[in-house]
């Protein structure tokens, strides 16, 4: 499948050459560094380096607001309230390396805080606005959070009854949805404190080692971890921005994922800005028609979204998208869990252009392999390393240690040369889970992949989700797609379920497209289509329909979740269920 739409050429043309041709070294050069050689600073590069090449007056922030009002930062705008943050952080004694935490929805404030607290050296660690009290109260603790930034009912229904349990909290900023002042004792109003603040700042030096970015991963697969990355990982924010998603300085972006997870912050803020292009924010949730209708009005020419929303958006039915003029899209990419190559046909259908489907995680802080706008997009492929990357299937040696499998199409475990900027620099608190990770040069990621003849990179499922059936390995993914490919079926999850005798069976869990009835005769229907497109003896055994998956709040369907209750066993921690 090849396709993208309009005249313009990719960043990347020639992958080939490219990668021949790449240094982390050089791809450094594109930013321009702090002034009189005083280091790297991700918000320098993001947002005053464009001060001085033509984009101050250019939108970089285009806020579509819950209430229906429209709000533009252009980057002189937005450099100068982010030095305004950086000034508040400055005035309440807040420091290099201290932690600064946002709990807010996708509001301006919010971009504000990532990028002042970056400019003042300080450390930005976002959360999810949805998260309860404890899931907040206990990765602020093991952040040591210094500063927690929130709105005024958030404060109220969440944080207050956690803050007193905190003592690193120096201080609480607040905003009022309504623009009104808040007044609750013992916390600031953040917009007073901006109007206060002066518009100036000067970027201290700043080492590219130095720590930028706290992300808690998913807890897909069981307690989320606080990954560290430093300053230097803009290069590969930059970079990525430029290659796999293609940004040129005319687009128009949207990223659908919020900050709360690592790829609302790399690419919903660093890369698009550091890119120099418009960045399209909704604050609200998903809705199939709002989302249409901003592409159609907003003009968004590339598009980042992820498998959930992808699969919500066909469930929704292709009446819908009938109704809007989408021409203005030229790309669009997709991340955060296998892309069902149905999902990938059904975009070619319905908007004329693929999704393309890339792979990273929240310890690689960007993309590491993708489907780029050059390359022939293999439906239900991660795509081919990210120049500058080294990805391998590795496996266990029979002399220990692990040796790299060379044979196409041979399952093992996805691994890279840790060598690249973004490549997270700690578990916080966690040293010996994060040396864990690290063997024989390689950093393990934990999924398994296969890599066929001509470099693509197949995603098997997860170490942990792997179903081990009568001498078979099963990755959950490869039957899960299958199942996708009914009409009647909107998401499917495949566990393995323990069987006396066949050590596991092969079990799916299947929610139905509105429309279809779950009867007996759809539970036959599916059973034979899935045995004859996979066979008896990878064909799940056992299905059940259920109205809807288990989901993290970055839509990532927790099979842990689906086993645990199918045995009766204890959840593990779900502080990142969505409810
Ligand atoms: P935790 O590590 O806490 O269990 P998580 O792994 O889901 O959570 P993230 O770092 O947000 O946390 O997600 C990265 C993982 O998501 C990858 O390791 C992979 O399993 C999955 N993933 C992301 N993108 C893709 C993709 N394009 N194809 C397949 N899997 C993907
Ligand atoms: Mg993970």
């Amino acid at each position: 499948m090849h396709g993208t739409k309009g005249k313009i050429r990719p960043n990347l043309e020639d992958y080939e050459r490219y990668c021949r041709r790449f240094t982390w070294s050089e791809a450094e050069r594109e930013l321009s560094g702090l002034p009189f050689g005083r280091g790297l600073n991700i918000a320098h590069e993001a947002v005053d380096r464009h001060l001085e090449n033509g984009r101050s007056d250019q939108t970089a922030f285009r806020f579509l607001r819950k209430d229906g009002a429209v709000e533009d930062l252009s980057y002189k705008e937005l450099s100068k309230r982010t030095n305004k943050f950086a000034n508040v952080l400055q005035e309440l004694g807040i420091g290099r390396g201290d932690r600064v935490f946002a709990l807010t929805g996708r509001i301006p404030e919010l971009y504000l805080t990532a990028l002042g607290t970056l400019k003042h050296r300080s450390v930005f660690c976002p959360l999810f606005s949805a998260f309860g009290p404890e899931p907040i109260r206990m990765r602020a603790e093991i952040g040591e959070a210094k500063v927690i930034v929130t709105t005024e009912s958030l404060y109220r229904k969440k944080v207050a009854k956690i803050v007193h349990d905190l003592p690193s909290v120096r201080a609480v900023l607040l905003v009022n949805e309504n623009g009104e002042k808040t007044d609750i004792p013992g916390t600031i109003d953040l917009r007073d404190a901006l109007d206060a603040a002066a518009s100036g700042y000067e970027i201290g030096q700043t080492d590219p080692e130095d720590p930028a970015l706290l992300h808690f991963t998913s807890g897909t697969t069981g307690r989320p971890k606080g990954a560290v990355h430093v300053h230097k990982a803009v290069v590969a924010h930059h970079i990525t921005g430029k290659l796999v998603l293609d940004l040129h300085s005319e687009d128009i972006f949207w990223c659908t994922a919020d900050p709360g997870w690592v790829t609302g912050t790399s690419y919903g803020i660093i890369s698009p800005l550091t890119n120099g292009v418009t960045s399209i924010v909704d604050e609200a949730e998903f809705d199939a028609e709002r989302w249409y209708r901003t592409l159609q009005n907003e003009e968004v020419s590339v598009w980042y979204s992820a498998p959930t929303a992808i699969r919500m958006l066909m469930k929704a039915g292709d009446d819908v998208v009938g109704n809007f003029d989408l021409s203005k899209l030229r790309l669009l990419a997709s991340v955060g869990e296998p892309l069902n190559p149905e999902a990938v046909i059904w975009s070619e259908k319905v908007f004329g252009i693929p999704f393309r489907d890339n792979w990273w995680q929240t310890e690689t802080g960007g993309i590491m392999i993708a489907n780029f706008a050059s390359m022939i997009v293999k439906p239900g492929s991660m795509g081919r390393p990210v120049p500058g990357i080294e990805a391998a299937i590795v496996r266990e040696a029979p002399e220990g240690g692990i040796e790299e499998v060379v044979e196409p199409g041979e399952q093992g475990e996805l691994a890279l040369r840790p060598d690249f900027p973004s490549i997270f620099r700690a578990y916080l608190n966690e040293h010996e889970r994060y040396a864990k990770c690290f063997a024989d040069g390689f950093y393990l990621t934990g999924d398994l992949a296969t890599k066929d003849e001509d470099g693509y990179f197949w995603f098997v499922g997860r170490k942990d989700d792997v179903i081990k059936t009568a001498g078979h390995l099963i990755g959950p993914f490869e039957v899960e797609s299958v199942l996708m490919e009914h009409p009647a079926v909107a998401e499917a999850g495949v566990i393995g379920k323990p069987d006396p005798v066949a050590m596991e069976i092969v079990k799916a869990f299947v929610s139905l497209k509105t429309g279809f009835e779950a009867d007996e005769s759809l539970r036959r229907d599916l059973l034979g289509h899935a045995r004859k497109r996979l066979g008896p003896a990878v064909a799940p055994k056992e299905i059940e329909f259920t109205p809807s998956l288990p989901k993290t709040r970055s839509g990532k369907i927790m099979r842990r979740l689906l086993k645990a209750r199918e045995l009766g066993l204890p959840e593990g921690d779900i502080s990142t269920l969505e409810k």
